[in-house]
């Protein structure tokens, strides 16, 4: 059709080879373990195993992994959790082929966040929750985040890897720079004395995370635009640990591999709640999903030829093929042991975000608001690059469009009117 649409110009046969190469990479085998301690309640995991990315083909295709730690109540982390996955899927086009849905993801679950915050608003919530959101489909990770809670990797050669950002104000300067000139204030607790205490936190409000769900009473430029990361593992799978700040107070990345080592997912996930607790006390809820992915072990066959003593018996936690089986097929993809980093993005700009070029140019629908999905009459939907609502005629190549309560909620976020109506809450973290 257009000229961006590059991907259209791909032919069909080589798309069918594509897939038929990647069918032949087989599925990891995927065990999780979760353990949590809990201290006020608020965290809360959502493990979805076996998802069926075509609906009723019976090919199970991805698995979804979600921490939430929410604070000032539990009403935003439990609203999240309940509803996430189905905004994030309902902004993800029918009809694309695996390829095009993992890449895709990135912008669905920008809006799916986006439209969890505006539904949770609307509900008059003043809650708010982190999101560490895990989608695994083969061998690609992708990791949407808002908050403290940390997702990592650890690769089967040992290398770590941060899949998440780190939306605290105390550490992220960016983000304290974006939300001053979104018209907040970011400073510690004042006692009354002139004395300062406590870490940075964003006035009005007093939230010491920068991004996050709900929170519908503090400055709408606390947003819930998440930073995304897509990795592909080799098929000399890896570890991956999500945990809410109750761990990462306590444990380094490092410790928290190191504490688990050799251990199954489900002992490491406990070993790691009991290592931070007995560092620093039950001070917060204190949370942990493990996940391991590994090449599946073959069926054994009738008569298992026989092995070399002492080789290729006991399996590693990551599991490696024994050299005696390798087919060519198997060596290809099994070498190198590295992380291909697919896709990252942290910008709390939508525009930037939803944007039509990457990673797919086609995959917005026309007519649609990109955040929501609803449907979009003639003569409403803003252009994403639009500043003010300048209704009009949607040309496909400004898209893609906000409905109008969408571009408002854009405009809010990015400081273009006030929210908030100046409230003030208590502190919160
Ligand atoms: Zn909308």
């Amino acid at each position: 059709m257009s000229s961006k649409g590059e991907h259209q110009t791909v032919p069909l046969s080589v798309l069918l080879k594509r897939e038929l190469a990647s069918e032949k990479v087989e599925s990891p085998e995927i065990s999780h373990g979760q353990a949590s301690q809990s201290k006020k309640g608020e965290d809360f995991i959502f493990i979805k195993t076996e998802c069926q990315r075509v609906a009723g083909d019976g090919v199970s295709t991805y698995s979804v992994f979600a921490l939430f730690d929410g604070h000032n109540g539990s009403a935003a982390a439990i609203y999240s959790k309940e509803n996430l996955l189905n905004n994030v899927l309902a902004a993800v086009p029918s009809d694309l082929n695996r390829d095009e849905w993992v890449a895709a993801l990135p912008r669905a679950l920008v809006a799916g966040f986006v439209k969890t915050d505006k539904d949770l608003q609307e509900r008059a919530q003043t809650s708010g929750t982190t999101v560490t959101f895990m989608i695994i489909e083969r061998w690609v990770i992708t990791v949407a985040s808002v908050g403290d809670s940390r997702c990592i990797l650890e690769s089967a050669e040992g290398e770590i890897y941060y899949l998440s950002a780190d939306h605290r104000l105390e550490c992220n300067v960016e983000e304290r720079e974006r939300i001053t000139a979104s018209g907040g204030e970011v400073g510690r607790l004042n006692t009354g004395g002139g004395t300062e205490i406590g870490p940075l936190r964003c006035w009005p409000g007093g939230l010491c995370l920068s991004r996050s769900i709900g929170d519908m009473d503090v400055g709408e430029f606390i947003v819930p635009v998440p930073y995304v990361k897509q990795v592909k593992l080799s098929t000399a799978g890896g570890r991956l640990i999500i945990s809410s700040d109750g761990v990462w107070d306590a444990l380094s990345a490092e410790a928290a591999f190191d504490c688990c080592r050799g251990m199954p997912a489900d002992a490491a996930a406990s070993q790691i709640v009991k290592e931070a607790v007995q560092a620093k006390g039950l001070r917060d809820d204190t949370t942990c999903i493990v996940i391991d992915m590994q090449l599946p072990e073959k069926p054994t066959p009738s008569l298992p030829p026989p092995k070399k003593p002492g080789k290729g018996v006991f399996m590693s936690m990551f599991w490696k093929k024994p050299s005696e089986s390798s087919s060519q097929t198997e060596k290809e993809y099994c070498e190198p042991d590295m992380v291909e980093e697919l896709f990252e993005e942290g910008s709390a700009m939508l525009s930037e975000r939803l944007d039509s070029k990457y990673p797919l140019c086609n995959v917005f629908k026309l007519f649609m608001c990109a955040v929501c999905q609803v449907e979009l009459k003639p003569g409403e939907g803003v252009s994403i690059h639009a500043d003010i609502s300048n209704s009009g005629k949607l040309r496909p190549w400004d898209g893609p469009f906000l409905c109008s309560t969408c571009q408002e909620k854009k405009e809010a976020m990015e400081g273009k009117r006030p929210s908030g109506d100046g409230r003030y809450s208590s502190g919160s973290d």
